[in-house]
């Protein structure tokens, strides 16, 4: 008895310590911010027009309606708003995600931070692109959509940034009110069947056609708090955030994707 209590109390310690989970609700949102180096602001050109939808492609929005997309926390209608050939984030019917799961690809997506957009930081025209998504467990592989024309934030958490894991290359962002474009090239992460972790996710993108994530490994999923990890996944469908900002919401229009097989 005597030996036995100073051993589970070593045991109980070290537990605490080894669980992946503890050790994440432990750690500050801050601890995973990266505010250097900045990237240098370019300038893509003005917006050339749509890039149109090849024939192979699967259309996910075409301007015409939300068939593709539901809504992530009712699993019913996306509840976004569609007008003039977009569609709007409405933050009270919260994010949205395609009916369709997908492994590796390339998608188009045009996307656009309102004129008179309000707040700054990381609450300024916040939105992602998560390029996976796990519904079951409501975590995934987010690029970030954010405004990035002169607001400042941290860098692993600006446009163009694969959140809190890799640093844009260059800010070819434009104005507000302006069209943006992500084009992206989506390599999943490998996992054996039985759910092993083989090989990390690779992501290629290209904002406003500019070069900003070259064939990056990911270092698992991308977490508001705690460092990145792996979760087993096969296919998965992509999710676009309704982050609640006040004032005029986002928009997004003309998207595509291209199934890699
Ligand atoms: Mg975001």
């Amino acid at each position: 008895m005597t030996r036995a209590i100073p051993f589970l109390l070593i045991a109980a310690i070290f537990l605490s310590i080894a669980l992946p989970t503890s050790a994440q609700e432990r750690m500050r949102p801050e601890e995973t911010e990266e505010w250097e180096p900045v990237p240098p602001v370019i300038d893509p050109g003005p917006f050339a027009g749509s890039l149109a939808p090849p024939s192979d492609a699967i259309i996910l929005f075409d301007g015409s309606n939300l068939d593709e997309w539901a809504s992530t926390r009712t699993r019913g209608d996306a509840g976004w708003r569609v007008h003039d050939g977009v569609m709007s984030v409405v933050q009270d019917a919260g994010s949205i995600h395609t009916h369709r799961t997908f492994r590796d690809y390339q998608l188009h997506l045009e996307w656009r931070v309102p004129q008179g957009v309000m707040g700054s930081g990381q609450a300024r025209g916040n939105s992602g692109l998560f390029m996976a998504y796990d519904l079951s467990r409501g975590q995934g592989y987010e690029i970030q959509i954010l405004d990035s024309y002169e607001n400042s934030t941290y860098v692993n958490g600006m446009a163009g940034a694969t959140y809190k894991q890799s640093i844009p290359l260059v800010n070819p962002m434009r104005p507000p009110g302006e069209w943006q474009t992500y084009d992206i090239i989506w390599r999943a992460p490998r996992f054996s069947e039985g759910g092993e972790f083989m090989e990390p996710a690779r992501v290629t993108a290209f904002f406003n056609g500019v070069l900003v994530q070259d064939n990056v490994e990911m270092e698992g999923e991308t977490y508001y708090i705690g460092e990145p990890e792996y979760h087993p996944y096969e296919s998965a469908p992509i999710y676009l955030q309704a982050h609640g900002d006040p004032g005029p919401t986002l928009s997004f229009r003309n998207i595509w994707i291209r199934p890699i097989e």
